[in-house]
């Protein structure tokens, strides 16, 4: 009989010993078989990878060491079966583990687990299958692998891309469940993905299987005495076409969260509208922006603006084109000259405001007179269609993203410094000229005491905007690292002191940010955390996320 192999992770799973350790990775092993459990056991195995080839061993955009949030091993279910086994295992000896689906999750953390020493289990990797597309309810059933390529494939391959669109963020290589229960956006009408989920399958703490809203109504055709397993039971038809099913709406309870590992989810699509039209409208000054978001306000609010737009800051159109190098010999952060000159080498805005018609001619027409007039108050602006920009034009690589077709080009504005990676700093603003500018003020001044230029975008939503900050680094750098890190806890501080929020965050400032939510007395992470210990009472899933530890954790001191 041959000794089981001994594994020495570089990091274990917290208060476990080796021993325990390898008890549970063979069990592991025996369920899901050699190839899909990997145990980091050498430092040769922590490479950054690259957004085409992404590694889950940690964070690829470290702000702190590169180590500092590292995986034990990471493992990939075959099947709803295998999490379950795997987390009934977990909880015998209270083994962290941290659910990705694809684990790119840029700028946020990628597939790094918040607690080292976690087992990432590798959702995506087996679980890949776009399990239905229905045409004439317009919706989608897909697993955790399934990313926005995929999907956008999946509907070409079978006839379907002209009857259906769906929604893609700025890159396609992202999971569709997971990007929707981070409460990821896109820009199309259905730009909000959490909105456009109907229907989660989800593993709880406990190894059970649950499926929300109407998922929870069986079929009456009684699948069970067809001898199906419960995850491959087919859906009450209704499951994808009505999200609150009956009592308490619980479903986001698995978004941001670690109160399960989402295994399946339901996503509306978007009927080909039958017509479509993108545009650039350029604003020449930085205030502007002012003016600007009062027009969008009452136009996004009656959906004139049909789509999620953006209003996007010189410098990211820019950072896509060209490195920093590739304008101006500063490494200090450019001046208003400097952007001015940019802007008029690339024929743009200060701000660059992206948005889409959909619908016949007619319609289409309507609303482009409805969206110039009201914006041509502003002295200077311009208008343009695609064609009428440059053949490498950022308005030719929306004009894709507008009508859900995954791209990739906009991975180009990490390299706008050497070694670039960077962090989101993401928080909400009414959409109102003077809250917008206030937050832009405020966020530039501390980017730029950092030493690093202002670059972000304001993407409009029904009744806010979410202000996306994209801190570009340079990762190889330890004291623009640290500045980095000075720089999203000094935001977060300062917003929180405005009454703004974060929508989502990496993992290094989860904490601070649930720290901001507090109102009465932290009610809202109270609540959460009981939740928390009530059904997860060994701490087995992603323990920290999103701020919220489980009890056996809490002692431990491992807030950051
Ligand atoms: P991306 O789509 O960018 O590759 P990930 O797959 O890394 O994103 O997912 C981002 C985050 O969402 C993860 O770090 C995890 O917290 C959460 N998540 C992803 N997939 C699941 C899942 N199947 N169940 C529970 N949480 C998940």
């Amino acid at each position: 009989p041959c000794q089981p192999l001994m594994f020495k992770p570089l990091v274990l799973p917290p208060k476990s010993t080796n021993g325990e350790f390898n008890k549970f990775i063979q069990e592991v092993i025996e369920l899901v078989s050699t190839e899909n459990v990997e145990v980091i056991t050498s430092k040769d195995q922590i490479v950054d990878g690259s957004y085409m080839n992404p590694r889950h061993t940690h964070d690829p955009h470290h702000i702190m060491e590169q180590e500092y949030f590292l995986a034990s091993a990471i493992v990939a279910p075959r099947s709803v079966a295998d999490v379950q086994a795997i987390v009934r295992l977990a909880n015998t000896i209270s083994f962290p583990l941290w659910p990705i689906s694809i684990g790119r999750n840029s700028g946020y953390g990628g597939a790094a687990p918040r607690v080292s020493g976690s087992i990432v289990m590798d959702m995506g990797k087996n679980l890949n299958k776009v399990l239905e597309v229905n045409e004439e309810g317009a919706y989608c059933l897909v697993e955790p692998g399934v990313t926005f390529h995929d999907l956008h494939d999946y509907l070409i391959a079978n006839n379907l891309r002209d009857k259906l669109w769906m929604d893609v963020p700025d890159l396609g290589g992202g999971s569709v469940l997971g990007n929707a229960t981070e409460r990821g956006v896109g820009y199309t009408p259905y730009g909000d993905h959490w909105m456009m989920h109907c229907g989660m399958e989800v593993v709880l703490p406990n190894g059970e299987l649950l499926r929300t809203g109407m998922g929870a109504l069986p079929d009456p055709r009684r699948p069970e005495t067809m001898g199906l397993r419960p995850e491959d039971q087919p859906w009450n038809k209704t499951a994808h076409l009505f999200p609150y099913g009956f009592g308490p709406y619980i479903d986001g309870l698995f978004s941001q969260s670690n109160m399960g590992i989402v295994t399946k989810i339901g996503m509306w699509l978007m009927p080909n509208p039958g017509g479509y039209q993108s545009y650039l409208i350029t604003l020449p000054k930085d205030d502007d922006l002012k003016q600007a978001v009062d027009i969008i306000r009452p136009l996004r609010l009656n959906m004139a603006l049909q789509n999620v737009p953006t209003i996007r800051h010189i410098l990211l159109d820019a950072a896509v084109l060209g490195s920093k190098a590739s304008y101006s010999s500063k490494t200090e952060p450019l001046s208003d000259e400097d952007l001015d000159k940019i802007a008029e080498q690339l024929n743009l805005g200060r701000w660059n405001f992206y948005g889409a018609l959909y619908g016949p001619e007619r319609i289409r027409n309507a609303l482009w007179e409805t969206i110039k007039e009201a914006f041509s108050v502003i002295p200077g602006v311009k208008f343009y269609f695609p064609e009428e920009t440059a053949e490498n034009s950022i308005l030719r690589v929306r004009d894709k993203t507008m009508q859900g077709i995954p791209t990739y080009d906009e991975l180009k504005w990490i390299d706008w410094v050497p070694n670039g990676a960077h962090l989101f700093f993401s928080p909400i603003a009414k959409v109102a000229g003077e809250d917008a500018m206030l937050q832009y003020a405020i966020t530039k001044r501390r980017c730029q005491e950092a030493g690093l230029d202002f670059i972000g975008t304001f993407t409009v939503g029904m009744r806010e905007m979410h202000h996306i900050v994209c801190i570009v680094f340079n990762r190889k750098d330890l004291e623009q690292k640290k500045k980095v890190q000075w720089l999203i806890r000094t935001l977060i501080d300062d917003c929180a002191a405005n009454g703004w929020g974060e929508y989502r965050t990496h993992l290094a400032v989860m904490d601070q940010i649930m720290g901001t939510y507090n109102w009465n007395n932290s009610s809202f992470l109270k609540f959460n955390e009981a939740i928390k210990n009530a059904i997860d009472p060994n701490g087995i899933i992603a323990p920290g996320k999103s701020g919220v530890w489980p009890r056996k954790y809490s002692q431990l001191g491992w807030k950051l």
